[in-house]
């Protein structure tokens, strides 16, 4: 029986990790669940879950983060899902990092804001969390992959990482990577959608609108991340999630854009091989992985048929059309938590902008270059996490301030 927390169960994440309990009775016990609104959703989510006992419910807006972070520590969980929305995931996954307690990580902003604190301490909670050392230091870690995934490279460890992503594109590159020496990887390969405006031309790019940014063609998500996915920000979120989680060079993480989803991500290697993931665009299959490592659970999903997908398309992504991953890949480039915190921070803030109708669509890529272009951001310490809090409220304050100016 696994002993679950899941932040964020009324987000689209949440609901589908509730859906997974539902599919695996009696393989988990769900110890608490928040939701930051929506108490009768949260409620009513519950009633049904599938697995043993009665949870915990916790609304964040009514009774703050404090009892949450509280129930991390006490409440004797075996994984904690992290799935809330932007920034304020951060606290959370660092609860847990500190309470020694397993992340399934979907809130990448975690990582983006705070990946330079929180590796260390998930490294040091062992586990798998020893597979992600070494590649970009020079080290070998390919023993310290096979510690996870057992010496004769060929059964998982009954081990939980300390940290597991739910991310599909980082769960494809976990997988990909499982059994292999980390020593060997040439190159790890982020694969896109390309969003909703992929074949947009810059003229039409400059018409874009709150509503049609809020449409995605392959996945059904929350508002920031889908709002994101059309910037293509979320690829450039997502190759700082993996420089952190895989401890890989920004010279070795690449996107392609990949309009059909169904190529999750690969690493290639240096003899040239490369391992890929696969399956239809779902959610289900890396949060089932993510939960049930190192066994695999019944999603629902019907059995991948690779006939109904005989042409698959690759093309580079435009830096041009899509400012925000060239804002993200000049960020990897100077490899700095202030840079990602600057770029993250001020993301989440235009982002929410561009939702309350307070600035429009191709004012986030603006909002994000003015604060990576402002000194302040190099000027904080961020080893702390306090450090790294009261960088997130400036930059939240500055890029405020900067987008009255856009109107
Ligand atoms: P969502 O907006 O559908 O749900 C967010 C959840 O977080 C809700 O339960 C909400 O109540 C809660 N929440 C919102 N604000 C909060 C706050 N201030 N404090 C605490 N809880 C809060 O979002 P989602 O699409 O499920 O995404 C959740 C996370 O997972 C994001 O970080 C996203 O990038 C990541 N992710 C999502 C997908 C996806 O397919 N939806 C894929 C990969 C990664
Ligand atoms: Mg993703």
């Amino acid at each position: 029986m696994i002993r679950l927390g899941i932040i964020g169960a009324t987000g689209s994440i949440g609901v589908q990790a509730m859906g997974i309990l539902n599919s695996n009775r009696g393989r988990f016990q769900l110890k608490f669940a928040t939701a930051h609104t929506r108490r009768a959703e949260l409620e009513s989510l519950t009633v049904n879950h599938g697995s043993h006992g009665v949870p915990e419910l916790f609304v964040t807006s009514e009774v703050g983060s404090q009892p949450v972070l509280d129930a991390i520590h006490l409440e004797n969980i075996d994984i904690l899902l992290v799935a809330s929305e932007g920034v304020s995931g951060l606290e959370y996954t660092y609860a847990a990092a500190k309470a020694g307690v397993p992340v399934a990580l979907a809130n990448k902003e975690s990582l983006v804001l705070g990946g330079h604190i929180l590796m260390p301490i998930f490294a040091e909670m062992g586990g798998g969390s020893q597979m992600f050392g070494g590649v970009s230091g020079g080290g070998v870690s390919g023993d310290a992959f096979s510690t996870m995934f057992g010496s004769a490279n060929t059964q998982p460890q009954a081990v939980r990482p300390s940290v597991i992503p739910v991310d599909s594109e980082h769960s494809a590159i976990f997988q990909s990577l499982m059994g292999q020496d980390m020593s060997s990887v040439a190159k790890i390969v982020l694969t896109a959608s390309g969003g909703p405006f992929r074949k947009f031309t810059p003229s039409m790019m400059a018409g874009i609108t709150r509503e049609m940014a809020l449409f995605h063609p392959n996945w059904s998500m929350g508002q920031k991340i889908t709002v994101d996915s059309s910037t293509m920000m979320n690829k450039g979120l997502e190759l700082i999630e993996a420089r952190y989680l895989f401890d890989m060079p920004s010279d070795k993480i690449d996107v392609v854009v990949h309009g059909e989803s169904i190529v999750h991500s690969y690493v290639v290697f240096k003899d040239g091989a490369t391992m890929a993931q696969m399956g239809i665009p779902s959610m289900l299959a890396p949060i089932a992985f993510a939960l049930g490592y190192p066994h695999r659970l019944e999603t629902g999903l019907p059995t991948f048929d690779m006939l109904k997908y005989p042409t698959l398309s690759f093309e580079a992504p435009d830096t041009v059309r899509f400012p925000a991953l060239g804002l993200a890949q000049e960020a990897l480039k100077v490899d700095k938590p202030c840079v990602y915190i600057g770029l993250n921070a001020a993301n989440d803030t235009a982002v929410a902008g561009l939702l309350n109708d307070t600035i429009g669509y191709n004012d986030i890529a603006r909002v994000v270059a003015h604060i990576l272009d402002s000194e302040f951001l190099y000027k904080t310490d961020t080893s702390t996490m306090d450090g790294v809090q009261s960088l997130v409220d400036e930059v939240q304050h500055k890029s405020t301030q900067y987008m009255k100016k856009l109107r």
